[in-house]
């Protein structure tokens, strides 16, 4: 019984798995949504948010991103 439980527990884990990732991706806007530009605006660098991801990633904006870009969705790090 237990081994048949943790089988469940091991299937179930890699089907949610598979169900965020596709969803996690969906959930990027693209970068004229977000007003993306490659320039920094007040001094403000995409380098600097708390949603960057270096070397040119973005956790919320799609495509190609600059450190020396922003968005109107900059957030800055605590
Ligand atoms: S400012 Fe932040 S949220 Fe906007 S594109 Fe740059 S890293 Fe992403």
């Amino acid at each position: 019984m237990l081994r048949r439980n943790l089988l469940h527990a091991a299937l179930c884990g890699t089907a949610a798995g598979f169900a965020i990732a596709p969803s996690k991706a969906q959930q990027k806007m693209s970068q004229s949504d977000a007003g993306y530009q490659e320039t920094p605006k007040n001094g403000l660098t995409c380098a600097a948010c708390a949603l960057f991801r270096p070397p040119r990633s973005c956790e919320v904006v799609q495509g190609d991103i600059s450190p020396n870009g922003w968005c109107k969705f900059f957030d800055l790090p605590d």
